[in-house]
């Protein structure tokens, strides 16, 4: 018997390099007809390999700004000095297939969801320690020096928001990734 997910909406969280796409792309290859993804709104330039459309909708400022003043964005929040944010229709879109939408968002963006009725299950992915985590996205081999110092500064923020109780009702540490992908399927289904 195939499994069902008991939650609707699942929203990801966890620092930049955490392995949030990493698992996530493992979930859509593994279950493509059972989970859908949530295409965000970003104003950062496409990393290589990255699709407009697939990855995020890639958008200029003037263009985001816009559209969240006209109330099309369920959240929104400045991270490393781009805005990102999760418009209805990315949901709606995902949900009125039939699957399960996953959410990839930051803890500014776990805050504004709570907000919401959307009543998600909250999965924090928690990178093994920030010595790793560096390594990691130097070793992703996207991001200028800035980029990097920005998001492992966020970090902190983000692993000091999970330790509140309540945050999260899952934490995964991604150290071995087949393990993680495991518990992620624990935490979901
Ligand atoms: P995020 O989406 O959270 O920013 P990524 O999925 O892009 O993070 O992962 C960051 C980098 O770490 C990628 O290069 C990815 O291949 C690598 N990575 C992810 N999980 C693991 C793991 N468990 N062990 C080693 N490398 C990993
Ligand atoms: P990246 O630039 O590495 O793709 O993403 C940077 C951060 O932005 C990650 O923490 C990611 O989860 C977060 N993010 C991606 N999309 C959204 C979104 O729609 N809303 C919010 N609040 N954060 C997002």
């Amino acid at each position: 018997m195939s499994k069902i997910p008991t939650a609707r909406i699942i929203v990801l969280s966890g620092p930049s390099g955490s392995g949030k796409s990493t698992l996530l792309k493992r979930l859509f290859a593994e279950y493509p007809d059972t989970f859908g993804f949530s295409v965000s709104h970003t104003t950062r330039k496409p990393r290589a390999g990255e699709m407009d459309g697939k990855d995020y909708h890639f958008v200029t400022k003037e263009h985001m700004m816009e559209e969240v003043s006209k109330g099309k964005f369920i959240e929104s929040a400045t991270f490393s000095g781009n805005m990102y944010g999760t418009s209805i229709k990315a949901v709606k879109d995902v949900v009125d297939a039939g699957k399960v939408c996953m959410l990839d968002i930051d803890m500014q963006g776990v805050q504004l969801v709570k907000k919401t009725d959307l009543n998600p299950r909250y999965v924090f992915i928690q990178p093994p320690s920030l010595e790793i985590l560096e390594q990691r996205l130097r070793g992703r081999g996207s991001e200028d020096e800035g980029s990097i110092q920005a998001r492992l500064s966020a970090c902190k923020a983000e692993l000091e928001y999970a330790k509140q109780p309540g945050s999260y009702d899952f934490t995964i540490v991604n150290d071995d990734l087949n393990r993680a992908y495991e518990d992620l399927k624990v935490a979901i289904f």
